[in-house]
Parts: structure tokens; sequence; C-alpha cells
């Protein structure tokens, strides 16, 4: 049994990490500042993990040692990164530091939940790992692209300078139960949408792309990672590669849902990247691991969420 740390563990994908945490037996201390997440997302844990309400960019408290730290906080959704947008930085890099601080302190091992974003508006599709991206320093995604890449740059200075062990994951578009019916993504937008019978909003003409994967898909990953030795450090992208527009998830969604609700086309947001895949081959040779779950069946398991909460 190990001693967990889980920052944003709250949040959609925190909460499930948690539970696949809890599941094996580790103790897991949760902490987040409830900014995007929501104490609902853990309720069924009660009693069985430690909750802290504490926001990362600001030193971290006396909660003893840890074995292993992942940091997830941070929100994720474009609505709620530029909400404010400083905060945003301050989470990737001052929430970093605190928490690389930690790790130095405690000897632990530390996950940090990078994104496909740090390859910006990508040049080279699909996206290797060692691409280097093609990011806008200060348009209104910064905050967040540039924000996560300089949380890399403190990971690997920390590794190479105190000898810590660090694991990278550069997260592509997820999605899922848990996720806030209202943060604005495409997926819960379109299924909420429908659901309500409302028109889905189709930003700029919808060919644009994204390749979608499911929650469960991506927390495998991330335990496996986890699970590598010490000279495994990433970045390793995670995601799944079936790429589709945004139209054909709307199509899919309004499927699924059998509502015939109109599309209603609205101006593309600034810098919004035109096109998203991985390249997974590092994950397929390193974890064994690629996603199992199709769009379609991650699709129906999201909506019946939805269906009760909205
Ligand atoms: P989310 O918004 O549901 O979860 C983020 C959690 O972090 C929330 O519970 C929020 O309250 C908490 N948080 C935010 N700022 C904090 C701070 N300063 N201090 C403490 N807690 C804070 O989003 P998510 O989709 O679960 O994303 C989790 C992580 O994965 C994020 O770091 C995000 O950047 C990364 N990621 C997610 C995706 C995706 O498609 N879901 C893609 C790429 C990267
Ligand atoms: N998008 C859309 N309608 C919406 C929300 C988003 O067409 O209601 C588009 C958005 O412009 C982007 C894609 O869907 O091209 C994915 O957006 P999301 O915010 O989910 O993630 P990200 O842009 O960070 O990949």
């Amino acid at each position: 049994m190990k001693r967990i740390l889980v920052t944003g563990g709250a949040g959609f994908l925190g909460s499930h990490l948690v539970d696949r945490l809890v599941e094996q037996g580790h103790e897991v201390v949760c902490l987040d500042n409830l900014q995007t997440g929501s104490l609902e997302n853990i309720k069924h844990l009660q009693g069985k993990i430690t909750f802290l309400q504490h926001d990362i960019t600001e030193a971290i408290p006396d909660l003893g040692g840890f074995d292993e730290i992942y940091n997830l906080a941070c929100p994720a959704s474009p609505v709620h990164y530029q909400a404010n947008p400083i905060h945003t930085f301050k989470t990737s890099v001052l929430g970093a530091l605190n928490l690389l601080e930690l790790a130095c302190k405690s000897k632990a091992k530390i996950f940090q939940a990078s994104t496909s974003e740090v390859y910006g508006d990508p040049l080279v599709h699909p996206q290797p790992e060692n691409y280097w991206g093609h990011v806008n320093p200060n348009g209104i995604r910064s905050c967040y692209d540039e924000g996560k890449r300089g949380a890399e740059t403190l990971f690997f200075d920390y590794a190479r300078l105190y000898d810590i062990e660090i694991k990278i994951v550069r997260i592509f578009n997820t999605y899922g139960p848990r996720m806030d019916p209202r943060d604005g993504r495409v997926v819960s937008n379109f299924i909420v949408q429908s659901l309500e019978n409302k028109p889905l909003t189709v930003y700029g003409d919808g060919t644009q792309t994204r390749s979608f994967c499911y929650v469960d898909d991506l927390i495998e990953g991330f335990l496996r990672l986890m699970a590598t030795p010490k000279e495994i450090q990433g970045p390793i992208n995670l995601g799944n590669p079936n790429e589709f527009t945004m139209l054909e998830l709307a199509e899919k969604v309004l499927n699924l849902t059998g509502n015939k609700t109109p599309l209603k086309f609205e101006p593309l947001p600034q810098d919004d990247p035109k096109q998203r895949q991985p390249v997974i081959d590092e994950a397929k040779k390193i974890l064994e691991w690629e996603p199992k779950v199709m769009l379609e069946e991650g699709l129906k398991n999201t909506i019946a969420y939805f269906s009760v909460k909205v």
C-alpha cells in the first residue's frame, strides 16, 4: 500500500484516478481548490480518502510524506482556464514548483498531467512526442499552453538537478462521466445541448478535428506509466488516435440521443487548433497501452451520465 497525493482529485479525471487508486488499496489524499471540480465527484469515497480544500499556487501544508504525487490540478476547459488566465498560469507554474519541492522532500515519484496543447496549433500531423509545437506565446490560450510547457520544463530541471523520479503524460481530449455539464468543452456542450433540445453550437465551420479518448482508457495509461522504471520519464502521449471533425461528432451525438436538433454555427475562437491527433507508438511500446473504448460506446456512457444530470 502506498500513500498517494492527488491534486485536482475532485475534478473529472482526478476523481476517476482516485477511484482506481482506492480500489488498489492505497491511502489517498486529495487536494483541490474546487475551482472547477466538485465534492459531488468524490462523495462516494467519503471515509475512504482524505480531502483537503487548498490551492496549489499557495505553499502546500504539511500533510506528511508521500510515495507518489499525481498533479492534475488545473482547469482544462478553455472557458474556465481563460476566465482567470493569470491564476491559470500560476496554477501550472507555481503549482508545479510547490509540488516538486514536496516531491524532493518526500522522495516521492511525481506525475504531471500535461497536454496536447503543448503542440499548439500543430504544423506536424499527427503529433509525436518529439514535435516541439507551434504555440502562440501571448494569445488567449497561452496561459494554459505556455503554463503547461513551463511545468514540463520545471519537471525536467528538477529531475536533472535533484534526481527525482518524474512521469509526464500529454493528454489528448478526454471525455466521460463526471465532466462538468457546463464547462464548455465540446463533448459536454453537444450532449447537454442535445438532451435539452437546444441547437448544437459548432464553432467555425466544424471541419477542425480532435481525437477523443474515453476516461477509463486514459486512467489505465496513467497507472501504467507510474509503474514504469525510473528511467522512463516521458513525455508520453495518451489519447485515442481516431480523429473526427466537430461536424462528425455533432452527428454522432444527435444519432445517439435521437434528438434531431439543428446546428448553430458560431465564430471560431482565437488560436483554436485546426487539427489534433496523437501518435501513440511510445505508449504502445513502453506501456503496452492503447485505447479500447470506441467513440460511440464512450458517448453512450457519457450520455447516460448527463441524462440524469441535466
Ligand atoms: P477539471 O477541471 O475537471 O479538473 C481540474 C481539477 O483541478 C478541478 O477539480 C479543479 O477544482 C482543480 N484545480 C484547478 N486549479 C487548482 C489549483 N490552483 N489548486 C488546486 N486545485 C485546482 O479538468 P480535467 O479534465 O479533470 O483535467 C485534469 C488535468 O488533466 C488538468 O491538469 C488538465 O490540464 C489535464 N488535461 C485534461 C484533458 C482533458 O481532455 N480532460 C486534456 C489535457 C490535459
Ligand atoms: N467547439 C465547438 N462547439 C462547442 C465547444 C467547442 O465547436 O460548443 C469546438 C472548439 O472550437 C474546438 C473543439 O470543439 O475546435 C474542441 O473544443 P474543446 O473546448 O472541447 O477542447 P480544445 O479546444 O481544448 O481541444
